[in-house]
């Protein structure tokens, strides 16, 4: 005779609340069921090893059967089954008034909570509209029992015949749930949640090629690899075996340089690999590749909150069961156990990065341009990181050599060192567009790095933090000789109309739309006429701006550069001498207006000066447009440092075949 009884719950109907709640997340439905399923397997084969249970195990697995015209879904284990007692106490007796509770408590979070929490067996209920319970327990005497329940508060427990240990559930599939009375909706989730569960589990049968078709074969075919590689012990893998792990996992994705096994088990539990991926710049940035998994079964793919956020750039699978599943996100981030199981991930990282740095140098400057990115990073956004990395990360200067800090320290200490004992490092970031000044440095017999990363601004401002005396410059951020200043230099002295002329001068014939800061100076006959340079720090500033470091102000003001005039340039002395016998100087400035004159004898008085200045200024302009050499050396600067574009450049080319003629 079937019992008939009412499921403890408080609230009118739960199922209407579940359905309504973990609308999108219906389908961990199934990771729940088979997850129970295993844990019962788990469980028998623990009570078979510890002498508990004697009778035969038999083949251990758990099957899913799908009856795609019937619209039911059947998940079977042999593990320990329940007696009617434990139906009574696991089943119906749950504590549904807690979960209402904890669902209206959750509302805004429970999309993240439901995917770590589960709801455990009447998640069934987001996809079903019955749902039945046939099962016997390993327990001697144990009857089989049956409980059916079609999703109203009311179930119906009774006494059946089952032959075989263990529990079949079967879902009647919703008639909004028809997806999942698909075989490949299916196969798709067992691959998501199941591929590493520690139990085989069975979906269908393997299929060979017959007659000019696939045909189900009767060997059961097993979903689940169920020792996952990170469950293995470190000494019994070989490379092959990571790297096929890998492809396993991603595919689609090219080889990792380099990865980790982690493996501890105290104070907290934790296993996994955790891969370096070929990193060549953000565009092509993979995020959240990191899966977590507990005891083996898929929890999520976002880690963003268990590891440290430059971490997420890595690849691979993390499994603890330490991790708190069962509570919001941003509680996570301020868990004890969390932010234990945090560090140790990042010290284990760069336990290994040294340990590639001592043993393997070769192999690290051989994947150190696609590494770099991730430690830079890792450096920029984690302190503790970034004082490990101070030890094993690589500069790379110009001609392709790979340098320590320390190493490089040393190498380039004497020639670079400037007159307030500080250590200069020039670099490049582009070694075709900065020939030129790279040249002209390596000729002073300095060195120059290559930084070419997109992070290099805001992380050649860090080494100015971490590295004692020390400043970066690049290598066209000013005429090489003051580049590193061995002594305080003697400016040229040059009177303030003749300065006044000389950027007038250079002004008129610079393109439009930037801001320039002409000077003379002294470079030597042979120094080129013009130096194109851009100030050291407003250059960083306005490239951290655009990388979004907040420093917007320099990001909107216009390019700026330093003009510099080599004056004893042979070029630029003609050029100069013939401005002076062709343009008149500068007629006598009119008085200025006495302090005690109106406002208006002043104004008077300011704009016959500015009057006086412009016409002269006109003058200069007026030579300076009509003087072909001038144009020439302007253009040929601006070429050199990749300026020169459009009609300018047009206009640079045929006046070079007629200055030819
Ligand atoms: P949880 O698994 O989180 O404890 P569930 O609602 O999924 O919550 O299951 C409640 C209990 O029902 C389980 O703890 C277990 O004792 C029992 N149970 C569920 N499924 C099975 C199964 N397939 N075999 C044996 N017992 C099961």
């Amino acid at each position: 005779m079937a019992n008939k009884g009412q499921i403890g719950v408080t609230t009118e109907n739960i199922f209407p609340v579940i359905k309504q709640f973990l609308y999108s997340d219906h389908e961990i439905f199934l990771r729940e069921l088979v997850a129970n399923a295993v844990d019962a397997t788990q469980k028998i084969k623990a009570l078979a090893a510890s002498g508990d249970y004697k009778e035969e195990l038999g083949d251990l697995k758990v099957c899913l059967e799908l009856d795609e015209k019937e619209k039911t879904l059947k998940v079977i284990d042999n593990g320990i089954g329940m007696t009617e007692e434990e139906v009574d106490k696991y089943i119906n007796q749950i504590a549904f008034s807690s979960a209402g509770e904890f669902l209206e408590k959750y509302k805004d979070q429970i999309q993240n909570i439901i995917g770590h929490f589960g709801l455990g067996f009447y998640s069934a209920f987001m996809v079903s509209k019955k749902v039945t319970i046939e099962t016997l327990s390993w327990k001697e005497g144990a009857k089989a029992v049956k409980w059916s329940c079609d999703g109203s508060p009311e179930y119906t427990l009774e006494e059946i015949e089952k032959a075989d240990r263990g529990t079949v559930i079967t879902l009647y599939l919703d008639d909004d749930s028809k997806e999942y009375a698909e075989k490949a909706r299916i196969e798709g989730l067992l691959q998501k949640y199941c591929k590493f569960m520690p139990v085989p589990i069975v979906f269908g049968k393997e299929q060979e090629w017959k007659d000019g078709k696939y045909v189900d074969t009767d060997k059961d075919k097993i979903i689940n690899s169920v020792e996952p590689l990170w469950t293995k012990a470190p000494s019994e893998l070989k490379d092959e075996d990571y790297l096929s792990f890998y492809r396993t996992l991603y595919p689609m994705n090219e080889e990792p340089l380099f990865w980790i096994h982690l493996n501890v088990d105290y104070p907290f539990n934790l296993t996994g690999i955790l891969y370096f991926p070929k990193l060549k710049d953000r565009v092509a940035i993979e995020r959240n590749k990191i899966s977590l998994y507990c005891n083996q079964m898929f929890v999520t793919d976002h880690v963003d909150n268990i590891v440290p956020d430059f971490m997420t750039l890595l690849h691979g699978v993390i499994d603890s069961p330490d991790i708190p599943l069962n509570v919001s996100r941003s509680y996570l981030q301020s868990d004890a156990s969390v932010k234990k199981i945090s560090t140790y991930i990042t010290k284990k990282v760069a336990d290994r990065l040294e340990s590639i740095f001592k043993d393997q140098r070769d192999q690290l400057e051989a994947k150190w341009d696609n590494l770099k990115l991730f430690i830079e990073y890792g450096m920029l956004s984690d302190e503790k990181f970034c004082e490990r990395a101070l030890k094993f990360a690589l500069l790379k200067n110009t001609e392709g050599k790979y340098f320590s800090f320390d190493e490089y320290k040393t190498a380039v200490s004497e020639a670079q060192t400037d007159k307030d004992k500080k250590l200069v490092y020039l670099y490049a970031t582009n070694v075709e567009d900065q020939f030129s000044y790279i040249q002209a440095a390596k000729d002073k017999g300095y060195d120059v790095l290559l930084m070419d990363c997109e992070l290099d601004s805001h992380y050649v401002n860090l080494l100015e933090q971490k590295l004692a005396d020390t400043r970066f410059a690049r290598v066209d951020s000013d005429a090489v000789e003051n580049l590193i200043p061995k002594e305080d230099k003697v400016k040229l002295e040059m009177k303030e109309d003749e300065r006044y002329d000389l950027e007038n001068l250079f002004k008129a014939v610079l393109p439009q739309g930037n801001d320039y800061f002409v000077q003379g100076d002294n470079l030597g006959e042979n120094g080129a006429p013009i130096l194109i340079t851009q100030n050291e720090f407003m250059r960083r500033y306005r490239e951290m701006s655009a990388l979004g470091g907040g420093m917007n102000f320099y990001g909107s003001m216009p390019e700026s550069y330093n003009i510099t005039v080599n004056m004893e340039n042979p070029l630029v002395a003609q050029i100069w001498a013939d401005k002076l016998s062709n343009v008149a100087p500068q007629a006598e400035l009119p008085a200025e207006a006495p302090s005690d004159a109106s406002d208006e004898e002043k104004t008077k008085a300011r704009e016959a000066r500015e009057a006086v200045r412009k016409a002269h200024r006109a003058d200069v302009e007026a030579f300076a447009d009509g003087n072909e050499k001038l144009h020439q050396i302007v253009d040929l600067a601006l070429l050199a440092n990749g300026m020169l574009k459009g009609k300018a450049l047009a206009d640079f080319i045929s006046r070079s075949y007629s200055l030819l003629k």
